[in-house]
């Protein structure tokens, strides 16, 4: 009992670096499957994994940039008009986030938030822990652009623990975000380049021995990290699965 599998479908930074794309993490536990992120361009292939659409249950978003949830009217767009969605779907997300996905769908395709409300949509905002199935959900506050409401999210099934830092520069909420878990996937923007909201690998690698974590896994890399030959934390592999 608990998590089973993780396929990465995105794992590239807001640019899309190294031809990846833009954030979405794929779960399976006994009884659930979920995303975690869904970026702008995470729904083609999302699609091309073989992943149906209509099979997931939750989608957890860590904050509001498009590179995160940008492919939320997309996977609407899909389930509302090509595989006519019948199966409940919630989607949890930090403070309006309701609000903020309806503006999104608006903004692209005006008239389209009444239709897609005639799905069973639910939506709830992170506060404490969150029970949700088999999973037990909880996120953290990380340190990123504040208007995008950055958080962490850590999710639990049975012994299981699957943690991901979504944007942020460096943060003593990791330490607990990823206490003892079997995967944490950290982002890791850039090699030694300072940018605020972002960490880099050095800093990541000061800290690493303090992390309490089974396996960490690096994801959101800029080329400067794509193309360095000195890292020795691993880095997660789009379209790669991994078992818990
Ligand atoms: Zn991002």
């Amino acid at each position: 009992m608990g998590l089973q599998k993780l396929k990465i479908i995105g794992n590239g930074d807001a640019f899309g670096s190294g031809n990846r794309f833009h954030t979405c993490f794929y779960l399976e536990s006994d009884k659930t499957k979920l995303l975690v992120d869904c970026g702008a361009t995470a729904i083609h292939n999302l699609i091309e994994s073989g992943i149906d659409l209509n099979d997931i249950d939750l989608i957890l978003l860590s904050h509001f940039h498009g590179d995160h949830y940008g492919g939320i009217p997309f996977f609407f767009l899909n389930s509302y008009f090509l595989t006519y969605r019948v199966k409940p779907l919630t989607i949890i997300g930090p403070e309006k986030c309701k609000t903020r996905i309806e503006a999104l769908i608006e903004a692209l395709y005006p008239g389209l938030t009444e239709k897609f409300r005639q799905m069973d949509l639910t939506y709830l905002e992170y506060n404490e822990t969150i029970n949700f199935n088999d999973l037990a959900i909880r996120a953290f506050p990380v340190v990123h652009s504040p208007p995008s409401n950055p958080h962490g999210i850590r999710v639990e099934s049975g012994s299981n623990v699957f943690c991901y830092s979504g944007d942020t520069e460096w943060t003593d909420n990791l330490y607990d975000l990823s206490l003892n878990s079997d995967i944490f996937i950290c982002e890791c923007n850039y090699y030694d380049l300072d940018i605020s909201g972002h960490l880099n690998y050095k800093i990541l690698w000061d800290k690493v021995n303090k992390l309490k974590s089974r396996r960490i896994m690096l994801t959101h890399m800029g080329e400067e990290m794509i193309n360095s030959s000195q890292i020795e934390l691993e880095r997660t592999v789009q379209d790669q699965e991994y078992n818990f």
